[in-house]
């Protein structure tokens, strides 16, 4: 109903790359934290990094659809991987196509094509997460620059960023309209990272602090126009969103996958576990809120693609879609009985893989209250 051929054609590329090339290293990844960099060359080669990117920038120019059933594709068979995806095609790029200069988009976009170059996203503070308005960091006007300061933490890919968008406040008496995006380079001197996050699932994609003490920045780094950050920041992340539900509903089918298969081969009292009426019932059950979550997804992505605001079809898809993943990995685990508490099995990767969806590019409760604002407002 909302695809075309071109559509179905992306997805089957991308499942075959998925099942060819991520399916026999996904367990590693998780177990040593290391991601092959030819699995990165592979992907920007196959234009993945570069999906949502216009052609003048180098990217595939690609609409939201095309980026969903991808991410849905590479997130059923390796999280992380898709993490990948997610973030060059959403955080990083997002405040350049949404607020950047021509010159800009033509310094910073290609190298994210071509996986040359990662753009970090900082937001978040260890005082202001939810509240992102909140945030401590400082840009002080200095001569032709400024001066930034502060922690931001939880940073996706910092420490193989070559680019951070770092978000800073430059009126602070403004609140959320006194913050202010700008372009900081990593090599920059006083930008650190403290330690790596041991992170409970998505593993191989590291995440750290991303301190930045005394980092002067030129005028030609400012993203956007000055005090209108917090505008970015939130129409980023809306745009986001699609994307962490597609992983949503990506990892809840790997859940089904694999509880199918186990239903249909593990006996007890004499028959398959697939015969017995409870676990039919379970079964059922999380088949349904899965189709569920997948349509929330792909009307959201569909409205974004006709030019139309999603907003709130974004924030009912993501907020659904991770709380169903979640729903359904840990039915899909109990299904395995004490094999899917076991590392030998892919369901326990999974189960710590999908823990992260109603937690980032915002919570659940977050989600809500966007979903309730946009009905309540006058
Ligand atoms: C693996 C990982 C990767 C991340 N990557 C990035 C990144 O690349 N860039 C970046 O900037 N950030 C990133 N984050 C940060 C992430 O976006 C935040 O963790 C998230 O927004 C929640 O903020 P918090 O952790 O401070 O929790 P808090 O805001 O302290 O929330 C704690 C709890 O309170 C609830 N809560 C808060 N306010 C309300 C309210 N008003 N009403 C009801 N409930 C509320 C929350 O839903 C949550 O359940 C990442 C986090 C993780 C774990």
């Amino acid at each position: 109903m909302f695809f075309t051929e071109e559509h179905q054609a992306m997805r089957e590329m991308a499942r075959d790359f998925a099942q060819r090339s991520l399916v026999p290293v996904a367990a590693e990844i998780d177990r040593t934290g290391q991601f092959p960099q030819s699995l990165i060359d592979t992907m920007a080669e196959m234009g993945l990094l570069g999906m949502k990117i216009p052609e003048e920038y180098g990217g595939a120019g690609m609409d939201t659809r095309a980026y969903a059933l991808t991410m849905e594709e590479i997130a059923r068979k390796c999280a992380v991987a898709s993490v990948y995806v997610s973030s060059t095609n959403s955080l990083s790029i997002a405040p350049l196509l949404l607020a950047g200069s021509e010159e800009q988009k033509r310094r910073y976009l290609p190298g994210v094509v071509t996986g040359e170059r990662f753009i970090a996203f900082a937001l978040t503070e260890p005082g202001a997460g939810s509240d992102a308005g909140g945030i401590k960091t400082t840009a002080v006007k200095e001569g032709d620059g400024y001066v930034l300061n502060g922690r931001k933490c939880f940073i996706t890919g910092a420490p193989i960023a070559q680019t951070a968008v770092v978000f800073a406040k430059t009126s602070p008496e403004k609140g959320t309209r006194g913050i202010t995006t700008f372009l900081v380079d990593m090599s920059a001197p006083g930008v650190s990272c403290g330690k790596h996050e041991e992170k409970m699932g998505i593993v191989g994609l590291p995440t750290s602090d991303l301190a930045l003490e005394d980092v002067r920045v030129s005028e030609q780094d400012i993203l956007g126009q000055v005090d209108m950050g917090f505008v970015t920041a939130m129409k980023t992340l809306s745009l986001g969103r699609v994307g962490i539900a597609a992983q949503g509903v990506g990892i809840a089918q790997g859940a089904m996958d694999e509880a199918v298969s186990y239903l249909k081969q593990r006996r007890q009292f004499g028959q398959p576990l697939a015969t017995f009426q409870g676990l039919q019932f379970m079964l059922a059950e999380m088949e349904t809120k899965l189709n569920a979550a997948r349509m929330l997804t792909y009307h959201a992505a569909w409205k974004l693609d006709q030019g139309e605001n999603a907003d709130k079809e974004a924030s009912m898809a993501k907020y659904f879609s991770a709380e169903a993943a979640v729903d359904i990995v840990n039915k899909a685990l109990q299904m395995h009985g004490g094999y899917g508490y076991s590392k030998e099995y892919t369901i326990e990767r999974l189960y710590r893989d999908a823990r992260i969806l109603p937690i980032y590019e915002g919570t659940s409760q977050v989600q809500q209250l966007i979903i309730a604002r946009q009905l309540l407002k006058t």
